[in-house]
């Protein structure tokens, strides 16, 4: 049974049921987002496989040549790195942990730059966010212009822009809790792209959230999402950004794990170097400058929550129950969980082409945001005693445990 998008139904219950026919018709004839793919007929089911395998998507023709099979199914054990829980964790078969990861020392706490677009920017923005609005079922241009997203000099590998926005605390009861939100790290992951649209939209600007200041950064590879017919995994040099994250065990490990335990798969192709690619960069500076903490990453298809970092991990996010995969060299829960001790938590949706029920997405949402309230609790308990106890200490902090 065909389900329609939100986004279709509201242009339905708006009288214009001709788009939504079309897009539905669209949705077969063209790859365009698969939000709107029956049920039964998600990414991976339509390739033959079952549906908790790995979203399908093309390999760039240079990944191609330098590992033929792209789209064979991966064939990599998670937990080479750190097992952190001491979990079990599933063979290959199973969900794989897609965390983030950065790098260099967060300096002391700094004023947050006031993002300003330059013309040049704006444009680059609103042609990304019409490309945007094509592609995916649940999100129009204009919802995505709506929310007047920025973007600094930084640039994908095909120039495109790295969007984000901030939403600042209106709590004034002292120093606000930081959260870093991100999707869209792999480009064909639809889901973790449009869940950022939908929550930007529906909760940022409620009362319990204004304790927090946010930073959304909705589409952290956009040219994987926008680039080809069909969105891949990878940038546009073809590297996974997630194994990409200057981790402390790049150099020693990223190449030869790619290459032993991932069967060179060109999905999981780490880059030539740590950090090489613009959009970990990116993410990178995002941390240096906004020094979150916690981060939020968004993923599909495993249907799982994953944590990296100085515990305690929520227990679960909405349907999303904890189950700690450990990490891999270059991902995200390496270097900014362990290696920065940035609590990372990763949110693997139930699937890359579908969009959780709305009840589902209210539920992530309201567990989220009672998850970060208390953690920011502790925090800020945890300060106050060490103040408490040595008044040396009470100095601006930067909020960091
Ligand atoms: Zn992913």
């Amino acid at each position: 049974m065909m389900l329609p998008s939100w986004k279709c139904l509201g242009r339905v219950t708006g009288g214009a049921a001709w788009r939504c026919l079309t897009g539905l018709l669209v949705v077969f004839f063209a790859s365009c987002d698969t939000h709107q793919l029956p049920r039964d007929e998600s990414l991976a089911s339509l390739a033959g496989r079952p549906a908790a395998a790995e979203p399908v998507a093309s390999v760039p023709p240079a990944a191609e040549l330098a590992a033929p099979g792209g789209q064979t199914q991966l064939n990599e054990s998670p937990g080479l790195g750190i097992v952190v829980s001491g979990q079990q964790v599933p063979d290959v078969n199973s969900p794989i942990t897609e965390s983030i990861a950065p790098e260099p020392q967060i300096p002391a706490a700094q004023s947050l730059p006031v993002e300003t677009n330059s013309p040049d920017h704006t444009g680059a923005i609103s042609a990304l966010c019409e490309q945007i609005g094509a592609k995916l079922g649940s999100v129009e241009a204009e919802d995505c212009l709506a929310q007047a997203f920025v973007a600094d000099d930084r640039r994908s590998v095909k120039g495109r822009p790295l969007l984000f926005k901030e939403v600042a605390a209106t709590s004034e009861a002292g120093e606000p809790f930081r959260v870093l939100l991100m999707g869209g790290v792999h480009g064909d992951e639809y889901s973790s792209i449009s869940i950022i649209f939908k929550w930007l939209e529906l909760y940022s600007g409620q009362a319990l959230e204004g304790q927090f200041h946010w930073r959304f950064a909705p589409l952290v590879n956009p040219d994987g999402l926008l680039d080809g017919q069909r969105a891949v995994r990878q940038n546009a040099n073809g590297v996974d950004l997630n194994r990409n994250f200057p981790s402390a065990d790049w150099n020693s490990l990223a190449v030869s794990y790619w290459q032993n335990s991932a069967g060179s798969n060109p999905r999981r192709f780490p880059g030539s170097a740590a950090a090489s690619e613009p959009e970990v960069q990116w993410v990178v500076q995002q941390i240096v400058d906004f020094q979150p903490h916690v981060i939020v990453s968004v993923h599909a298809p495993y249907h799982l929550l994953d944590f990296d970092g100085p515990a305690p991990a929520p227990s679960n996010i909405g349907e999303l129950y904890l189950h700690q995969l450990g990490v891999f060299p270059g991902s995200l829960g390496n270097y900014a969980g362990l290696n920065r001790s940035i609590p990372v938590v990763t949110l693997e949706l139930p699937s890359a082409g579908i969009m959780p029920a709305r009840e589902q997405i209210a539920l992530m949402w309201r567990d989220l945001v009672a998850w970060l309230d208390q953690e920011g609790r502790r925090k800020l308990n945890a300060r106050h005693t060490a103040r408490h106890e040595d008044p040396a200490s009470a100095q601006p902090s930067t909020g960091l445990p």
